[in-house]
């Protein structure tokens, strides 16, 4: 069975009138350890597809399987717990909370579970990440690529098998990005994680296993 899939998905948005379709009869699928890029022009539904993916918004038809099971009809309370249990997300403007530390920011994610090795956890992976000296910095001490790395190490606290990441080389520069890849693949390979990432940046494109093109809503 497929880590994720999305069968004949569509999205429709009511804008008052006009309906807008941002998907249109998509079909997904990823494996366990694969790297996904997901591209297409603005508009064309990447952001969409990331949240019906991300278990974020739900689909207008169609259904969303994780390791087989049908997801779509969860309720909001069940479909938190799944996506907490399956699923890290990754921005290209890292969202860290400015006045925590870069520990702190690991631990964000488990803040309401009450687990007592929360804190051991996020020091190991920031150690993972490159970061183990990096504990007590704020995000402002951190350049752009050490605070993706932070991120990174955030998205993996709750130990997750899909990473979703929205253009997460988009405000770093080619070599950092590049570091940031590796990283990626450091993580799927180990993990087993599968990595879906929505991106305009051809150097990741270049390094994922195979690159899905998205226009107007359709897969291509
Ligand atoms: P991309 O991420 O590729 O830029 P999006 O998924 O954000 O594309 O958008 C796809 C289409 O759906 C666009 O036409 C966009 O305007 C529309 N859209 C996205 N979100 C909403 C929303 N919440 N309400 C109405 N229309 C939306
Ligand atoms: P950008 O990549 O331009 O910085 P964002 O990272 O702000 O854009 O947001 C990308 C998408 O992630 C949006 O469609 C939004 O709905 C979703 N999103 C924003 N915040 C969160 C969050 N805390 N958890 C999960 N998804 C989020």
């Amino acid at each position: 069975t497929n880590l994720i899939e999305l069968q004949h998905v569509w999205k429709r948005y009511d804008t008052g009138g006009e309906i807008v379709e941002a998907l249109k009869d998509v079909d997904f699928r990823a494996d366990p350890g694969e790297f996904v890029a997901v591209m297409g022009p603005s508009g064309s539904g990447k952001s969409t597809m990331l949240n019906v993916l991300g278990l974020l918004d739900t689909p207008s038809e169609g259904r969303v399987l994780l390791e087989g099971s049908d997801v779509t009809d969860l309720s909001d309370q069940e479909m938190t717990v799944q996506r907490k249990q399956f699923i890290g997300f990754i921005f290209q403007s890292f969202h860290l909370i400015p006045t925590l530390t870069a520990l702190e920011n690991v631990e964000v994610p488990t803040l309401f579970g009450n687990d007592p090795a929360a804190r051991d956890r996020a020091e190991t992976l920031l150690e993972r990440v490159g970061l183990g000296d990096r504990l007590d910095h704020r995000p402002d001490q951190l350049s752009g690529g050490q605070k993706q790395r932070v991120a990174i190490a955030r998205s993996l606290i709750n130990n997750p098998r899909i990473l979703l990441a929205d253009e997460p080389t988009g405000n770093l520069d080619r070599k950092t990005g590049r570091s940031v890849l590796d990283l990626f693949d450091e993580i799927r390979l180990e993990d087993d994680v599968a990595v879906i990432a929505v991106t305009h940046d051809p150097q990741l494109a270049e390094f994922a296993d195979r690159t899905v093109n998205i226009i107007d809503g359709r897969i291509q």
